[in-house]
């Protein structure tokens, strides 16, 4: 199915699915016409639902002339409505591109986020952090291993913002004390524990690979 078209300024604050509106998947130059492919919307709301915090977009519809402008491929699929370059707070890209694999086809690993696309066939890659170029034909990105139902999905590799809530933990648990729901999780340990700053510092070296 195509890509139906919507206008920002009327269509903008509309739902198309239970978190994602119009306006999320405009193209960042302004332009009112935006390509909206259905398939992408359904695809990223499961993700949403299953890791339960919002899949924020990057970008998605690209006029010709943006695309140009942001160096993406002359046959995006960013132009015709059917991609989108997306961030998950908390989950690092790597995660995101384990997610995807088997419910969309064209899958793209950056440093600070994920490319999905609904293209009709297979098609993986990353981007080489240091020359930059693309490395196509990537088989996979490994498995990705869901939490137990109602536990955050804690990433392999975090992301630098993760790293940076772990350490602000720690810094807090320089004065020892009691941890915060919201934390707990974070640490994966019992509701209400009392841990010290060594605990919190072990469990950053176990989950960001942080040596302080
Ligand atoms: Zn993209």
């Amino acid at each position: 199915m195509p890509a139906k078209e919507y206008s920002l300024k009327k269509d903008g604050n509309t739902y198309l699915s239970k978190n994602f509106q119009v306006k999320e998947f405009r193209c960042r130059d302004g332009n009112d016409k935006i390509l909206i492919d259905d398939a992408l919307v359904q695809k990223l709301q499961a993700m949403r639902d299953c890791f339960g915090v919002p899949v924020n977009i990057n970008s998605a519809y690209r006029t010709a002339a943006y695309n140009k402008k942001v160096g993406g491929a002359s046959n995006s699929r960013h132009l015709c409505g059917t991609a989108a370059d997306i961030a998950v707070k908390g989950v690092n890209p790597l995660t995101i591109c384990r997610f995807s694999q088997g419910r969309f086809n064209g899958i793209g690993l950056y440093d600070t986020f994920s490319h999905v696309d609904a293209r009709p066939d297979k098609s993986y890659w990353k981007q080489n952090k240091e020359t930059g170029q693309k490395q196509v034909s990537v088989s996979g990105f490994g498995d990705f291993k869901p939490s137990a139902p109602g536990k955050p999905i804690v990433p392999a590799e975090p992301s630098p913002e993760f790293a940076r809530k772990l350490l602000r933990i720690a810094a807090k648990l320089d004065d020892p004390g009691i941890l915060t729901p919201e934390e707990t999780e974070f640490f994966g340990i019992k509701d209400g524990a009392e841990i010290t700053a060594d605990m919190a510092r072990d469990v950053l070296r176990k989950t960001a690979g942080l040596s302080n």
